[in-house]
């Protein structure tokens, strides 16, 4: 297995700390608002990371966060409690905030085939462990204390953002007034708030430094320290991490264990809208629900992923959902019809190349779109029967994740425009809670030749 370390950046060769195990840790969501589709190529790359090493041999242990205490809406210190902010927004608690978005997230994970991973680790249930690594980092003289919060001291740790390459007394883009005067670098950052210029917190605890809050950094260090050990293999996110989070999560462990901490950094790239990233804040991006609110399973976005490397920026456009669209229709039509012939047979040296391309091309720091032109061979391939190119496909699947095997019926036939705008309609109009004109399209489909049954993924329309 050959992986881009942004440590390092270079390619390398993946070598565990333990042989046949992986430890790997993956930045979780904050939980004031849906993951838009953008975060989901975050999920997604790390589900296809986990997938390809177990398909290798490894035994994997993936942890991932759930950031539900507040965390600031600048990186670094600065803005808002977006958990606070969106309470106050929705007239709910921060607690009932927290566990609808959670939730919401793993719905949008299922649907979007993302294996669970086996720890979920919650940030309001780890304060414990926050408060043990920073009285670790006291310990070794690597804080200090101003206005009430206790900062980490940058200049106590002298590689402070050699992954980012940083300079460290450059200042971070933060704005004149989120500057916090307690700073005695700019780069320093809080690791316990008693005092945030945003009062009212509801989310708080005891600590030796007063009734307070973790800073979002500590959290990660202390919940992977806690559940993968002092060292481990890799650590995923999007690269906006690499300059303010990471860079803080690293200075923060190595400056508390006293040694090297995590093996491998992995990043995504971003998803975009246009030019920019698609992001939270600026309030325009896309869910899950909506993409199936517009007639598109969440596979179809899945697939839409795999076309292109996980490191190289991805634009979205609906012109491109829809190419996706149509060739996993194109695929799971061909599985259907295979699937009515009978029985599968075994893999032989006819197919078994396609499999060693597919593998090679993952395990060669997961060239998806390689992988998928593998896939794509064999499904053309006229030397390779029906029943064997099942076999293939499913074994591929374990690692793409269409649901293939439990896919049964033919996928929908092509819908016209005019259907499926009328589709669009009943689901806008349906929101509006517009019954009426809900019954009404029923009818003009009906007339049409369409029904359209409401399922758990969304609309589906059927033909009469
Ligand atoms: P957040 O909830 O903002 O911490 O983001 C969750 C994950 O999504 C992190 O790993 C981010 O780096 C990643 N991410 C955020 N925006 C994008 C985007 N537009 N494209 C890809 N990944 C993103
Ligand atoms: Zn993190």
């Amino acid at each position: 297995m050959k992986l881009y370390n942004s440590a390092t950046r270079r390619i390398e060769d993946f070598v565990p700390l333990v042989a046949g195990k992986v430890s790997m840790y993956c930045c979780g969501p904050t939980v004031y608002n849906y993951a838009h589709i953008g975060n989901f190529r975050a999920y997604l790359f790390e589900d296809v990371l986990r997938r390809t090493l177990a398909q290798i041999g490894f035994a994997v242990t993936h942890v991932m966060n759930v950031t539900d205490v507040g965390h600031l809406s600048g990186d670094g210190d600065d803005g808002e409690d977006k958990m606070e902010k969106g309470a106050r927004e929705q007239g709910k608690t921060v607690w009932d905030i927290a566990r609808f978005f959670t939730e919401a997230f793993f719905s949008d994970s299922k649907r979007l085939n993302i294996l669970r991973p086996g720890t979920v680790a919650h940030a309001t249930e780890h304060i414990p462990q926050m408060i043990r690594l920073i009285e670790r980092l006291q310990d070794r003289g690597m804080t200090y204390q101003a206005g009430g919060n206790v900062y980490f001291d940058t200049s106590r740790f002298p590689a402070y953002g050699k992954m980012a390459l940083l300079d460290r007394q450059e200042a971070p883009a933060v704005s004149r007034v989120d500057l916090d005067a307690g700073k005695k670098n700019p780069r320093d950052f809080v690791l316990w708030f008693t005092s945030s210029k945003f009062g009212g917190q509801t989310m708080v605890w005891d600590s030796p430094w007063g009734r307070g809050y973790p800073g979002w950094h500590i959290e990660c260090s202390a919940m992977s320290i806690h559940h993968l050990g002092e060292r481990f293999d890799i650590h995923c996110g999007g690269i906006d991490h690499i300059p303010v989070h990471h860079t803080n999560e690293i200075a923060q462990s190595e400056g508390a264990l006293g040694h090297s901490w995590v093996n491998y950094w992995l990043h995504n790239e971003f998803l975009l809208t246009g030019k920019d990233k698609m992001s939270k804040s600026s309030g325009d991006f896309l869910t899950i629900q909506l993409l199936s609110d517009k007639g598109y399973d969440p596979l179809d976005y899945r697939y839409f992923c795999f076309g292109a490397h996980y490191r190289s920026a991805l634009s979205f456009s609906w012109e491109a959902l829809d190419g996706a669209r149509n060739a996993r229709r194109n695929l799971t039509d061909k599985v259907a019809e295979w699937k009515a012939m009978g029985s599968l047979s075994a893999v032989s040296a006819a197919s078994q190349h396609h499999i060693d391309n597919w593998l090679a091309a993952l395990a060669n720091d997961l060239a998806s779109p390689s992988a998928l032109a593998s896939l794509w061979a064999l499904v053309k391939d006229p030397k390779v029967s029906p029943g064997e190119k099942l076999s293939c496909l499913y074994r591929m699947d374990e690692v793409l994740g269409l649901g293939l095997a439990d896919f049964e019926a033919p996928s929908s036939p092509v819908v016209p425009d005019e259907v499926l705008r009328l589709a669009t309609e009943r689901t806008e109009v349906r929101r509006a809670k517009n019954f009426a004109r809900s019954d009404e399209i029923r009818d003009e489909l009906k007339a049409k030749g369409w029904t359209v049954v409401d399922t758990p993924s969304g609309p589906r329309l059927n033909k009469l």
